[in-house]
């Protein structure tokens, strides 16, 4: 086997292609803005400027602290060997992470708010040796993630592992996967089930003590970099030797013209397709943001995300629930039921603050509808809503379907 080499070590072997006075913009202070701006910061390069929209930086992976105590209400936690760049950056930046392993795992039924464990471990070992085997089909074929499995995994889920004369995926590793805001596992290529099972069997899962958001803002504040908050892309034309970025900031309109542009998040699917949703007829809108040529749109007109919710309500009367992630699975089975929530949190022991997790379709099922529906939930458990706290609306998971999966390969 070969032995895996450190980020240190891959990073000692690796030289700036470009001058390092290079003018780099990257759009989004997300984690995949900012991993760029630390490697490009690595590599020497002295010249980077990040653009975020919002008046914060984290992206999806967003903290907010609620009566004293910090939730997360998107990226939250981390699976040991799922992640070693983020756990290499939390060691740099001396960001404690805990362990979840007191957390309950269980299945909740919402009309009458009574809950059952759900064997976890025994259906993600029903469903080890398939993964074990493309895993090992892959080993090297020299891609990595979905990318490495594209061939072998693009038919939708139900099909694939009926195909192979294999059980439907197991519940909990199913309601797992929709409850990560992947989707309902009938909707999806096996692929992306091969990379959930693939990542979930990676040990122990930890999440950051300060909440994912300060892992962010520890190597912002690390590199030498400028960071332009409140600060919107409108629109980036690429001309043959530089970058025509339109920005607005503070309500001005502003250009400024770099050497090379880094696109990340879901910036360029601005207008793309949302999943469960009517086809979009927006596609060429995605030229007002990005001059993308005939091969981009063609690529982007394959991708689109899932609408995710997270709504945070106070509640009283569920003090019977222990901390940890619970799931309905009256709502996990049937995408028709999109708006209800798939998921609900209990982060703090002392507190009564709870999280849920919904699917939108972008169209009739929006936020208000899905605030509604969290609260109905909460309600028929027996709880007593004394409060809404906020909502998020992710635009999560870019992905493609079957046909997409085989193309991209
Ligand atoms: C509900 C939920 C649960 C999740 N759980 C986990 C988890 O447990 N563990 C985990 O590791 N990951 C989890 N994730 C995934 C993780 O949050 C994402 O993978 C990650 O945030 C993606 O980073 P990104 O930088 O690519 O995109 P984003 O996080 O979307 O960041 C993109 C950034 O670009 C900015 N931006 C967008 N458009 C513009 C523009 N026009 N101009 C300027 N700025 C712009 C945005 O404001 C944002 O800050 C979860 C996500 C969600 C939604």
């Amino acid at each position: 086997m070969e032995p895996v080499r450190s980020i240190d070590d891959q990073f000692s072997k690796l030289h700036p292609l470009f001058p390092v006075n290079t003018r780099i913009g990257i759009v989004g202070a997300g984690p995949s803005g900012l991993s760029a701006a630390y490697a490009l910061a690595r590599l020497g390069y002295n010249n980077v400027t990040v653009l975020e929209k919002h008046h914060t930086l984290g992206g999806m992976c967003e903290s907010v602290e609620i009566e004293g105590k910090i939730y997360d209400l998107g990226g939250q936690v981390l699976a040991a060997s799922s992640a070693p760049v983020i756990f290499h950056l939390a060691k740099e930046t001396g960001s404690a992470l805990e362990e979840l392993d007191s957390h309950k795992l269980a299945v909740l039924d919402p009309s009458s708010g009574k809950y059952q464990d759900i064997k976890v471990a025994d259906d993600y070992v029903s469903v080890m040796s398939l993964t074990l085997e493309i895993e090992e089909k892959v080993r090297n074929s020299g891609r990595i993630g979905v990318h490495s499995v594209a061939d072998i995994a693009s038919d939708l889920t139900p099909e694939y592992l009926k195909s192979r004369g294999l059980e439907p995926v197991p519940k909990s590793v199913a309601y797992g996967y929709t409850a990560s805001g992947y989707g309902f596992v009938q909707d999806m290529p096996y692929a992306y089930l091969h990379e959930f099972t693939r990542t979930s069997m990676s040990g122990k899962i930890r999440r950051f003590k300060e909440g994912y958001t300060s892992l962010w803002l520890k190597i912002a504040e690390s590199l030498p970099l400028k960071l332009h908050y409140n600060t919107e892309v409108l629109a980036i034309r690429r001309n043959s030797d530089s970058v025509t970025v339109n920005i607005k900031s503070l309500n001005e309109v502003e250009t400024l013209e770099f050497d090379k542009i880094i696109i990340s998040g879901s910036f360029p699917l601005k207008y793309g397709r949302t999943y469960r949703s009517l086809p979009s007829t927006c596609i060429e809108c995605e030229t007002e943001v990005l001059d993308a040529s005939d091969l981009e749109k063609d690529l982007f007109s394959k991708v689109e995300t899932n609408d995710y919710y997270t709504t945070v309500l106070k509640s009283k009367r569920l003090d019977h629930l222990p901390v940890g992630f619970y799931y309905f699975s009256e709502y996990m089975e049937d995408p028709s039921t999109i708006g209800y929530p798939v998921a609900l949190q209990k982060f703090y022991a002392d507190s009564n603050i709870f999280l849920l997790w919904s699917y939108g379709n972008g169209t009739d099922i929006m936020g208000p509808t899905v605030m509604e529906l969290a609260i109905k939930t909460v309600e028929a458990m027996g709880g007593e809503v004394e409060n809404f706290i906020l909502q998020r609306r992710f635009k999560y998971f870019p992905h493609v379907g079957s046909r997409g999966i085989s193309f991209v390969s």
